[in-house]
């Protein structure tokens, strides 16, 4: 219903029903009549909303298919339900988008997620984790070096990739649900690379880990666990950092933090989890880094955001098998027609020389 479209788009862009009935210039018992399919917004005022709301007027008109399931409710509680809306609607809108796409598409592009089969069923202490991110390093054929791209990784094995610009500030932890049964993490548009490269390595931890760990263990800690392993595998932080250190140079960990996509803070977790550093010596980091703020941001460059690929090349796929036309691929890349053109001719790219 045109309603429940309306009060969808309404909530990713984050707006009230009066600040929206403001900018669109009707009034909020409208909007809510229209949200409560009591009423129907003429052309104009459809025209109206999709302005103010950022989205095509077919918004309205197509049906809602998603649903965000097993969405952890229970970690958000502390978030204002209007905050938490527009996160949700702005995935769902996303996910739509994904899965219009997919319809072209003559067969599936997305792989069924699937844990490695040689996983161990069950696992009783933190360290044994360490065994489990090498495993599916293994089956994934990563070998032990820095992963460059962790969105393409996970989006190749079957586990959608969204990042969304209504995630910020330091309480939000990213947010992980299924849609189909396909699982989806949601990262902070605006979050440094690191941040969400952690938070995808955690959420990956969550679904690995699944109904093997011991009940003594904690889901987040282990989740956690997982996600330094996977990104600093144990035998290249021993490489790195040797065997036994007292402390570590905030230049050694800028240097390590470039090279794996792991923060700082990350580093030192993984020093202390492995025994290289002992619980004092990290304790002391720690305070060491509070004290200078750098909790918050660490003194070095931040890592380069995460670039989702997966989406934009399949809508080019489509394109040049024309699946789909270029009025299409505009919609679903949400870029206005003209912009998408010069993108697909490259017009904005330096002229290539010719002749000599
Ligand atoms: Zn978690």
């Amino acid at each position: 219903m045109i309603g429940d479209r309306i009060k969808q788009a309404r909530q990713a862009a984050g707006l009230s029903l009066r600040a929206l009935a403001e900018q669109a210039g009707v009034s909020a018992m409208a909007i809510s009549k229209y949200e409560n399919n009591k009423s129907t917004p003429s052309s104009k005022v459809l025209l109206a909303l999709s302005r103010v709301l950022g989205v095509r007027v077919e918004y309205f008109f197509r049906q809602a298919k998603v649903a965000l399931e097993e969405v952890e409710y229970r970690k958000y509680t502390h978030l204002p339900k209007r905050v938490l809306a527009q996160i949700k609607g702005d995935v769902i809108e996303q996910v739509e988008r994904f899965l219009e796409l997919e319809d072209y598409l003559p067969t599936c592009p997305i792989e069924i997620f699937r844990p490695p089969v040689d996983l161990p069923q069950h696992i009783n202490n933190y360290a044994e984790i360490e065994e489990v991110a090498c495993k599916v390093r293994e089956a994934w054929q990563l070998g032990l070096n820095p992963i460059p791209g962790l969105t393409d990784t996970l989006e190749e094995r079957g586990i959608l990739v969204f990042q969304s610009e209504a995630i910020h500030g330091d309480r939000f932890d990213g947010l992980a649900a299924t849609v189909d049964g396909i699982p989806v993490v949601v990262v902070g548009a605006g979050w440094p690379g690191d941040r969400q490269r952690f938070t995808l390595a955690h959420e990956l931890g969550h679904l690995m880990l699944k109904g093997r760990l011991n009940t003594a263990l904690g889901e987040e800690q282990a989740a956690n666990r997982f996600a330094g392993a996977f990104l600093a595998p144990e035998s290249e932080v021993r490489k790195e950092l040797g065997e036994r250190r007292t402390r570590l140079e905030v230049r050694e960990l800028c240097v390590l933090k470039k090279a794996y996509g792991l923060s700082m803070g990350g580093w030192q977790h993984r020093a202390k989890d492995l025994g290289i550093l002992s619980e004092a010596a990290y304790r002391s980091m720690v305070r060491y880094f509070r004290m200078r703020g750098w909790h918050k941001h660490e003194p070095c460059d931040d890592y380069p955001r995460e670039q989702p690929l997966l989406f934009t090349q399949l809508v080019y796929r489509a394109l040049a098998e024309d699946l789909i036309g270029e009025s299409k691929a505009a919609e679903l890349l949400r870029m206005p027609q003209a912009d998408f053109h010069a993108q697909r001719n490259m017009d904005r790219a330096e002229p290539a020389t010719v002749d000599q």
